[in-house]
């Protein structure tokens, strides 16, 4: 941890290159933010509603933060200090967390391959300690591999990741789960992660994500 926090605070910042952080509170202030960072998804074959937040719009340093995070140690540490401002922005939002569990949206398995790590994952974890809410990654998975999501139009989107996760109903009967994602395009991933979690058994399902493109 201090190697990390020697990083974080004897680096210039990565946008503005000053040398307070390598992503400054100035910067970290001009992100851009949705006119509406509260919004509704549909999981049309439940016929329920499924409340989703996002601190940022996936617009200007926030997509050069979330982008070239798997480039290195450096933009990986500024993708933390990035998910610690959403995870505060989240907690003052909405207190109502006290009994979620939050879960990352599972990468599939190509991707985590030439990745390396899962941003959903560091970003749930960040978001669990600021909540004070537990965390765990092992509740839902991949079931299948999917294809890219950006390749797909918005419809396409759906088809592509129907059937892609699994969830164990002795795991998840009765949970409420704070599903977390780095972007939140079309909602359809968050849509039917949700739809799984809903069918294993789940009692509430609420969705976060660092950043939307709309
Ligand atoms: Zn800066």
């Amino acid at each position: 941890m201090d190697k990390l926090l020697n990083l974080i605070f004897t680096q210039k910042c990565m946008f503005c290159k000053s040398g307070k952080s390598l992503f400054c509170e100035q910067c970290l202030c001009t992100c851009p933010v949705p006119e509406n960072n509260n919004y509704g998804l549909y999981i049309r074959s439940l016929k329920r509603k499924v409340n989703a937040f996002s601190t940022y719009d996936y617009d200007g340093s926030v997509r050069v933060c979330i982008k070239e995070s798997k480039y290195g140690p450096k933009q990986f540490a500024a993708l933390k200090i990035l998910a610690y401002k959403g995870a505060v922005n989240l907690q003052t939002n909405h207190k109502f967390y006290e009994h979620f569990t939050a879960v990352p949206v599972p990468l599939n398995k190509r991707k985590f391959r030439s990745r390396g790590f899962n941003q959903a994952e560091i970003i749930a974890k960040i978001v669990a300690s600021k909540c004070g809410i537990p965390h765990n990654p092992e509740l839902l998975k991949r079931s299948k591999e999917t294809d890219v999501q950006y390749k797909h139009g918005r419809l396409a989107r759906y088809e592509n990741v129907s059937g892609a996760f699994a969830a164990e109903p002795a795991q998840i009967k009765g949970m409420r789960i704070l599903l977390v994602d780095d972007i939140c395009t079309s909602g359809a991933t968050f849509t039917e992660a949700a739809k799984t979690l809903y069918e294993a058994g789940a009692d509430s399902v609420r969705c976060y994500s660092l950043s939307r493109r709309v």
